[in-house]
């Protein structure tokens, strides 16, 4: 069986959308239509579609190529999120127990919205009807052509809000897009040139990292960081954030890496204090920077630490920074899990 009217896919259309305007093409009520696939049992999403029996299925029924299906599913990003090993945190929790053992959807989970929820922005969606695959993403928070912070797609649409006047959303925006092959090439012509540099060593499945993993340490250790402000105080996680949260937690991460490293000497200056006046944490920044940034490939962002607190030894320490001292004579800073 093969649907009478066909449409061909729009850039970065998501498999899920395509189905809906088929289905509306072709008259039928609503998506179960397409269903049954053959077995395995299907996800509910379609988006997240990747076994090759029901990707097959789907592409003899749209006529469409079988290599072009995978494209309209999650499975698209899987060259860009895939590289850095997880955490053993993340290991255990099992961030997807429904596909565990298939760790390649594991680590895309890791990035993607559960089932049931999304974003969208509704200007591109009034101009083309059409959802669009990066939308799926925890770390796309805003359009890149309309300049819009996405909304949630439950309920009426709120009216959107403009990212326009926000130089580090703009550069979250592109880089995220660059970084998922949505946007121009990784890295993006037009950051400052140290940045670019920094952003090379990274490369993107590096800079999704950095963003998800660093947006959750500052999260639970800068609370004393004004631009965190509008986020919720119990949050520690970017999973557990509404768009507009998600967005300014990135925005602020993003802000390290133009500025680097003074805004992050300045971070590191802020969470050290904190740490004196609020000692409810025993983990402490250093060891849980340790924790997030472990493989190989951090290796820049730990001596970066070591950097500053050889060079805040040399002026006068302040009481937080003093505490770190210890840690980093002692060897007990990002360097001793390096080791391990
Ligand atoms: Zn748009």
């Amino acid at each position: 069986m093969r649907v009478i009217n066909r449409l061909p896919p729009l850039p970065h259309e998501s498999l899920e959308s395509l189905l809906g305007r088929l289905g509306a093409a072709n008259r039928y009520p609503n998506q179960s239509w397409c269903l049954p696939l053959p077995q395995p049992p299907a996800p509910r999403d379609p988006n997240r579609l990747c076994h090759p029996a029901h990707l097959k299925a789907v592409g003899e029924l749209f006529g469409l190529d079988p290599g072009e299906v995978p494209k309209l599913t999650l499975a698209r990003f899987e060259p860009y999120l895939t590289g850095i090993r997880p955490r053993e945190s993340e290991e255990q929790a099992g961030v997807a127990a429904e596909t565990a053992g298939n760790g390649r959807i594991e680590v895309l989970e890791r990035y993607a919205h559960g089932q049931g929820r999304g974003k969208v922005c509704r200007e591109c969606l009034r101009e083309t009807g059409a959802l669009m695959l990066p939308w799926s993403l925890r770390l796309v928070t805003a359009c890149p052509a309309h300049r819009l912070l996405l909304s949630e797609r439950r309920g009426e649409l709120p009216t959107a809000v403009s990212v326009a006047e926000d130089a580090r959303g703009i550069a979250l925006t592109k880089l995220v897009w660059s970084a998922v092959g949505c946007g121009e090439s990784f890295p993006p012509a037009g950051l400052r040139q140290e940045t670019v540099n920094l952003l090379g060593v990274m490369g993107s499945p590096g800079l999704l990292c950095f963003l998800r993993r660093m947006g959750g340490l500052l999260l639970r250790h800068d609370r004393g960081n004004p631009a965190l402000s509008p986020v919720g105080g119990d949050a520690r996680d970017i999973r557990s954030l509404g768009t507009g949260e998600a967005h300014a937690v990135l925005s602020v991460v993003v802000g390290l890496l133009l500025d680097w490293p003074l805004s992050w000497y300045e971070t590191l200056d802020r969470i050290a204090e904190g740490e004196v006046e609020h000692t409810r944490d025993r983990v402490g920044f250093p060891l849980a920077l340790a924790s997030a940034f472990k493989e190989a490939e951090w290796r820049w962002l730990h001596r970066s630490w070591d950097t500053f607190v050889e060079g805040r030894a040399r002026s006068r320490p302040t009481p937080g920074v003093y505490a770190w001292l210890h840690r980093h004579y002692q060897g007990l800073g990002p360097r001793i899990v390096l080791c391990t």
